[in-house]
């Protein structure tokens, strides 16, 4: 029998167990019903993922349920929210049953893990289109904003950076280079949650890594008014990485490749001790605006602009 759109939802989306008693009321009517505890604000964001714009035509359904997710989760954990519910907007050329339920599975491992229920959400035909809202709990007061980093404040981030970026180049077969380990954080990233929550009383700033760090970085600094140095030795670079800027001269690669979805975020110096999971600090904020990058004992500018759609 052929997928209309009510067929659609209640095979592939509705009726999933829910993780969460905030959830009062899911998927079917004409909006869900979710309980803010006393004492918390709700975090919520939005992000699409355009085929051709953030993804290759035919990629795996699979990995982009879950990479659909993983960016939306990534901004609530840039925020220090914990996520409990979100909801779903697909635009398809067609119903393929075959894709709609990798794609689903793809959504449900990752919404899984964390404990995520999907709430509701929309499908329509058009171009390949999909957008999440996530939303996410965190006691008031306690978000990490991208305004709040100082001068003086040691800049950190979680994993390495530029695996990502090096997947793409992969996966459009415009390097040589197999690293394995690249494809997957480029194909399947894994938002940081546990260690944006971990940030909520440590970090004065945060934000995630989705346009490259000197992008991300900028907007604290823009928010904040303030400048950063960086060490380029410092930067956590993968072998792979590593054997690209060797290969490629681009020693600014890692800087301005996306993607990656590790948190950015900036900690008082008497407060460092209080981190208690794997980052690496790459730099520390200055008054003077800007971002400046020592490198084989020269400083230059890293003015690295990220992607921005609408951009000539
Ligand atoms: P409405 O016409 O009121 O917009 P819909 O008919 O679009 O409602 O959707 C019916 C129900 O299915 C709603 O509860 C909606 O939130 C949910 N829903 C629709 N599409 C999806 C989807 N892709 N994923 C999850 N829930 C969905
Ligand atoms: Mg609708």
């Amino acid at each position: 029998m052929a997928l209309t759109e009510f067929s659609l939802i209640s095979r592939f989306f509705a009726g999933k167990t829910h993780y969460r008693s905030f959830t009062h009321l899911g998927i079917g009517d004409d909006c869900a019903l979710l309980k803010v505890p006393d004492g918390h604000q709700l975090a919520v964001t939005t992000d699409t993922m355009v085929e051709s714009v953030h993804f290759l035509r035919g990629t795996d359904p699979r990995q982009l349920g879950f990479k659909l997710l993983a960016v939306n989760l990534s901004d609530l954990a840039a925020m220090g929210a914990e996520p409990i519910a979100v909801s779903l907007a697909l635009t398809m050329p067609e119903a393929d049953e075959k894709w709609l339920s990798e794609f689903s599975a793809g959504f449900q491992t990752l919404a899984s893990q964390f404990g995520v229920d999907l709430i509701g959400g929309d499908t329509t035909s058009g171009p390949l289109t999909l957008t999440v809202q996530a939303m996410g709990l965190i006691p008031s007061g306690l978000a990490l904003l991208r305004s709040g980093a100082k001068p003086g404040d040691l800049i950190f981030m979680t994993g390495s950076l530029g695996d990502a970026g090096l997947g793409l180049k992969m996966a459009q077969h415009l390097t040589k280079i197999d690293c394995q380990m690249a494809l997957q954080r480029f194909n399947c990233p894994m938002p940081r949650v546990q260690e944006g929550i971990a940030l909520r009383t440590v970090a004065n700033s945060c934000i995630d890594i989705s346009d490259g760090l000197a992008a991300d970085l900028g907007h604290i600094l823009e928010l904040s008014s303030v400048g950063a140095r960086l060490d380029f030795d410092r930067i956590p670079l993968s072998a792979g990485v590593n054997k690209y800027l060797k290969e490629t001269d681009d020693w600014s690669f890692p800087f301005c490749s996306g993607d990656d979805y590790e948190l950015c975020f900036t900690v008082a110096p008497e407060k460092a001790d209080l981190l208690k999971f794997a980052c690496t600090q790459i730099g520390i904020i200055e008054s003077e605006p800007g971002i400046r990058i020592s490198r084989n004992g020269l400083i230059d500018s890293l003015k690295v602009k990220g992607f921005e759609h609408f951009s000539t």
